[in-house]
């Protein structure tokens, strides 16, 4: 083993780079001596000594340094929000509550962030996004229900109204939504229609005489569900329904498609349900139960035309239609995309939530002692390798996630900015694969932390209950993960379709372009057998191997979904090919998410932290190619030998991240008030006591 962390040492020099002028053959002695030593996996008892090495790391992490290119612009108003909960201790959550206690909490939670911290998420939602976003991830860390309150508030209600509605209602609306004056619901979901949207059953009918539109539930089916702030608190909803429009032809009416209308369904003094809406309560739910979930069916809810949310389509005083947008379909498509913006936040705060999880789970590793060599001290449970490959690859992960959703968050403002319409397209194909690639990701995470923690994970005091029962939903709201892959996969086929017709390719996109005649052909027969560490950690060939995976998958299902579509038609033929749908938009979000990751190591100006990013994300990307091995197998991209030494530099790489685990989970910087798992404490000596001391013993 000596001779192993000697070879660290040459394989990493000062900055953690491989010294591009390095001799031939000291590059062929370093070959070598990697495939003569053995691998962690051999480590007999005498061997789990020497891995436990902590101080002997090759890579020396600043933490502060990290964690301050780590932080981005909107540390600062993060703070504000962690600082605010922690001097009010009687608005944390506490362990135990009712489902009405934690209702009743979060709305002082919400009120306490807007009205006395003087926190205004709704006015970033226009003005600097990153900013709402970084609010949203705060305050979801604070309690998760409390972010999906706010989001509720802001991005649904208050979005619908921004994004769906012109300037009257902005002005009418934005104060009283910034405030708190008028708590509102996203009534979206109908009983019998969830993600088929398009399905909805809700009416909205204009009466001429009046000059009202008129909201019914025509059937049981189109009771509004799930609704978040309907069951309690809110004052006023956006009822999504077909507007219907009476016509002088033998139809007698004319359905114009699914839009958005406020509908108040609360009086604003009493508080009392207003006549003809009828609210109950979805009731006690798997997790999230500070958010008031209900149910709500109209009877001849008559509401002024104005509640119309006009922007994409109109009605005049006489009942005329008017859009800019020439079809239902159009006019639905340019609803659904003004509302990405609550999967943006969703994929930002699910990372944060496998931040906190890996955090915990980590101090706890290397705290924890269990066995060891005969008749020596006990080691770490870290320094099991088994250990290290649960959690070392989630670690990189949440590296690499970081990165990738803080490009979306980039992305989603210069839209915001711009309006233009390739980046809508591209923003909102990303936030969909982001959101459901990264949700999937941390909701196993977080069993596999708890597990990882043993018995001790179990307590509730110990987060990992309450974390994975409230971001379990995550993978549902917002658009199921399933059903959003399935747009990633059908964007990536129109801009496949569009390459063959000589079309351009939108930017984020671009390396199919570049890279698709190439990747199409025969791997290369002398690369395949490549297996030095230079190339193996070289970031062409990491992106290389995912881009073509990507492009293998692409055409391969192309060309199946043409075969089948003859016999099966194209909704018979995109079923028969479902599987291979989603394995492609989750290899091409996977793509994406290396290729921002290599951005931030080659952008990081700190030589020590650019190192230890360059150490996470060789880690990151040779541990996915692995998992995916048999594929790159199937096709010769990589020769039996290359795929040994994939495996074998994936773990060794992953015991070296293991080695400075505790500086990289330190440098997410999330204090322990906010983590509070007393055996996820900074300070790890301490967590001990501190649980101790929860379980009411004196230290
Ligand atoms: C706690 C909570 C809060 C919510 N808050 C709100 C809210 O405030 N406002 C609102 O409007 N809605 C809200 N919702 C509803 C939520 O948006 C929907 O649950 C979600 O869109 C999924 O729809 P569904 O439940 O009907 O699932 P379904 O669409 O019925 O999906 C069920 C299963 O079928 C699969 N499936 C469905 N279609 C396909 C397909 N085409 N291909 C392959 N598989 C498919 C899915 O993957 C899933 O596994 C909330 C839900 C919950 C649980």
């Amino acid at each position: 083993m000596e001779s192993r962390e000697e070879n660290a040492s040459i394989s990493m020099s000062g900055d953690g780079f491989l010294d591009k002028d390095q001799s031939i053959v000291t590059r062929r002695i370093q070959r070598l001596c990697f495939h003569l030593q053995p691998a962690p996996e051999s480590a007999s008892c005498g061997d789990l000594e020497v891995l436990n090495c902590a101080g002997r790391a090759k890579i020396v992490v600043n933490t502060d340094r990290l964690s301050e290119y780590m932080r981005g612009k909107h540390r600062d108003i993060q703070q504000r929000v962690y600082d605010y909960f922690n001097s009010r201790p009687e608005l944390q959550t506490p362990l135990e509550i009712s489902k009405d206690e934690h209702r009743e909490l979060c709305m002082r939670q919400l009120m306490g962030l807007v009205r006395e911290a003087g926190i205004r998420p709704f006015r970033y939602i226009l003005e600097d996004p990153g900013k709402y976003f970084a609010i949203l991830e705060a305050v979801g860390g604070v309690d998760m229900s409390l972010g999906i309150k706010m989001g509720v508030q802001y991005s649904l209600w208050g979005g619908s109204v921004l994004n769906l509605g012109t300037k009257k209602h902005q002005d009418k609306f934005f104060e009283g939504i910034d405030n708190m004056e008028y708590p509102g619901c996203f009534a979206m979901t109908e009983l019998h229609h969830g993600s088929n949207v398009q399905g909805l059953q809700t009416v909205a009918t204009f009466d001429p005489l009046k000059d009202e539109f008129i909201i019914d539930t025509p059937n049981d089916g189109a009771i509004k569900w799930w609704i978040g702030n309907a069951a309690v608190h809110g004052k006023f909803a956006t009822v999504f329904a077909k507007l219907i429009l009476p016509t002088h032809d033998a139809k007698g009416i004319s359905d114009m498609g699914v839009h958005a209308f406020i509908v108040p369904i609360r009086d604003m003094k009493t508080h009392e349900t207003l006549p003809g809406v009828e609210i109950h309560d979805c009731g006690h739910k798997v997790g999230l139960n500070g958010v008031d979930n209900g149910a709500l069916r109209f009877r001849s809810v008559r509401i002024p035309r104005d509640n119309l949310l006009n922007r994409f389509g109109d009605v005049s005083r006489d009942g005329k239609y008017t859009s800019s947008l020439p079809s239902i379909s159009k006019r639905f498509a340019a609803t659904l995309g003004e509302l990405v913006g609550g999967r943006v936040g969703l994929a930002y705060s699910s990372v944060g939530v496998l931040k906190i999880s890996v955090i915990i789970a980590v101090r706890y590793s290397l705290l924890r002692q269990q066995f060891g060599p005969p008749k020596q001290p006990e080691i770490s449970i870290l320094d099991y390798q088994s250990q290290q490959h649960k959690l070392i690859p989630m670690l990189a992960s949440a590296y690499a996630y970081h990165f990738a959703t803080l490009h979306l968050i980039d992305k989603y403002s210069e839209m915001k900015k711009t309006h233009d319409e390739q980046l809508i397209g591209d923003v909102h194909t990303l936030s969909a694969g982001l959101k459901a690639y990264v949700t999937s990701y941390t909701a196993k995470s977080l069993s596999i932390c708890r597990e990882a923690c043993g018995g001790h994970g179990y307590a509730a005091v110990n987060r990992f209950g309450s974390l994975r029962n409230d971001h379990d939903i995550f993978q549902t709201f917002e658009g199921d993960n399933t059903v959003l892959l399935q747009q990633v996969a059908g964007y990536l086929l129109k801009q496949y379709q569009e390459k063959f017709r000589g079309g351009t390719l939108t930017v984020t996109w671009n390396y199919l372009r570049v890279s698709m005649n190439s990747y199409l052909s025969q791997p290369n027969p002398v690369t395949a057998r490549w297996e030095g560490e230079d190339h193996l950690r070289d970031p062409k060939f990491q992106l290389d191997a995912f881009r073509y995976r990507t492009s293998r998958l692409l055409q391969s299902v192309a060309v199946r979904l043409r075969k089948h579509s003859k016999t099966l038609g194209s909704f018979g033929a995109w079923n028969r090919c479902l599987n291979h749908l989603l394995t492609l938009a989750e290899s091409h979000i996977e793509s994406v998410i290396l290729e921002k990751f290599i951005d931030a190591v080659q952008s990081c100006p700190d030589p020590s932290s650019q190192a230890a990013l360059k150490l996470i994300c060789d880690s990151y990307a040779l541990d996915r190619i692995w998992n995916d091995i048999g594929t790159y197998r199937n096709v010769d991209y990589v020769a039996p030998n290359k795929a040994k030494a994939i495996h074998k530099l994936s773990e060794y790489l992953s015991f070296q991240v293991k080695n400075v685990a505790k500086e990289l989970v330190d440098a997410f910087d999330i204090p322990d008030y906010v983590t509070r798992a007393p055996i996820g404490m900074q300070a790890t000596e301490e967590a001990y006591s501190q649980y101790t001391q929860f379980a009411g013993f004196e230290n």
